[in-house]
């Protein structure tokens, strides 16, 4: 396809004022005007290059236009462009000068480019030949902390654009059979011609009627009118494996939109969203944890057990364990279908008795004397 860019052709940059739009069309209009070239088939070609390039580069609006699409998004607005990967192309295609005399303007040019297109919404479609395949879809799903490290199955209800059951996507009501379009006699195209100030001008456009298929329905199918494609609600069932996190995202070969043409189905997406665990904090495949022990374990150390995701677990605290410590209880924390395992982290926290026997007391005063520790003092011992 020749794409050509309107710059390129005028051979000014993207930046170019109108001043220099404008001189430069000058210039080449002249070295390629169709006098000089008699039967030369180039530098008439070039000469309705520079022509269009300059009918839209000159307009204001025009150029904007061509800016904002020749360089992003809508590519069907230009002249049946297929949707290229090139940007600032312009497609030259499906264009024939007769030149003769003739009247008009190049704002006819403009049109039978844009087809209206740019401006209305209107684009000239372009063909569809191929199977296309289906869209991907994306779908968010909130799982619990729990579900999260021990999988689960969520079944969830998406809608999608699908093939057409009833006509099988053929878009014709069953029975009813596949005609030639009248409108173009098949081809697929209709041609016109116009007169312009360059001459006759032959423009092919994709047939309306047929899409440019050439062939149509009899009877439109009675559930898609014609569309080949309907919206439809789906329950899929999602098997989330063990060990997943808030972000995991799963992907569903084939579960996303059907395809066009007997093209691919499109994938789906599923996003998790884990909820957070009121005991717990994940990080990872290592679970972090808390937990209380006496002042007198710590001192004299024990022996405790410690709440893990997969229940207690019992781990020996040495004593002259200070608040804050950490242990680790090795394998402990998530664990996936492939082996993998985290850990589990216990943060020990020291609890200062509040209330004290009378019997406990006396204890302390005798353990602070022992430790050599004036307490009255300090204020400690007012009781
Ligand atoms: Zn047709
Ligand atoms: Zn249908």
């Amino acid at each position: 396809m020749a794409e050509k860019n309107l710059y390129e052709i005028l051979g000014v940059s993207k930046t170019a004022t109108d001043a220099e739009i404008k001189s430069a069309y000058r210039k080449s209009a002249l070295k390629y005007h169709p006098d000089k070239h008699k039967g030369d088939k180039d530098s008439e070609q070039k000469f309705k290059e520079i022509n269009v390039a300059y009918e839209v580069l000159s307009d204001k609006q025009k150029r904007q236009q061509y800016d904002t699409f020749g360089s992003a998004g809508p590519r069907n607005g230009f002249g049946g462009g297929s949707g290229g990967a090139q940007s600032g192309g312009f497609d030259f295609n499906g264009m024939n000068f007769d030149f003769g005399n003739g009247s008009g303007g190049f704002a006819d040019i403009f049109e039978s480019f844009f087809g209206g297109g740019a401006s209305s919404g209107r684009s000239k479609r372009s063909k569809r030949s191929g199977p296309i395949r289906g869209n991907d879809i994306e779908a968010n799903v909130k799982i619990s902390f729990d579900d999260a490290v021990f999988g689960c199955e969520k079944e969830l209800e998406i809608t999608k654009s699908d093939v057409c059951q009833h006509c099988d996507g053929r878009g014709a009501e069953p029975g009813s059979s596949i005609v030639t379009c009248k409108a173009c006699n098949g081809t697929g195209e209709i041609r016109s011609i116009r007169n312009t100030i360059l001459g006759q001008m032959a423009t092919s456009n994709i047939c309306d009627e047929c899409n440019g298929e050439g062939k149509h329905p009899e009877k439109l199918c009675s559930v898609c009118h014609g569309t080949t494609r309907v919206r439809v609600k789906e329950r899929v069932k999602v098997k989330i494996p063990a060990g997943v996190d808030n972000g995991s995202t799963l992907k569903l070969a084939g579960k996303g939109e059907g395809g066009i043409k007997n093209g691919l189905s499109g994938d789906l997406y599923i996003l998790l969203v884990v909820e957070q665990s009121k005991k717990f904090i994940r990080d990872g495949l290592d679970i972090h944890g808390e937990t209380e022990i006496h002042l007198i374990q710590a001192v004299l150390g024990d022996e405790i057990s410690v709440p893990t995701i997969h229940g207690e677990k019992t781990i020996k605290i040495p004593a002259g364990t200070s608040d804050s410590k950490v242990f680790k209880i090795s394998g402990e924390g998530v664990k996936r279908s492939n082996g993998q395992a985290g850990d589990h982290y216990v943060k020990i926290r020291i609890k200062i008795p509040e209330k004290l026997s009378k019997k406990e007391r006396e204890l302390y005063i005798a353990l602070a004397a022992e430790a050599g520790l004036d307490t009255k003092k300090s204020g400690g011992l007012f009781w």
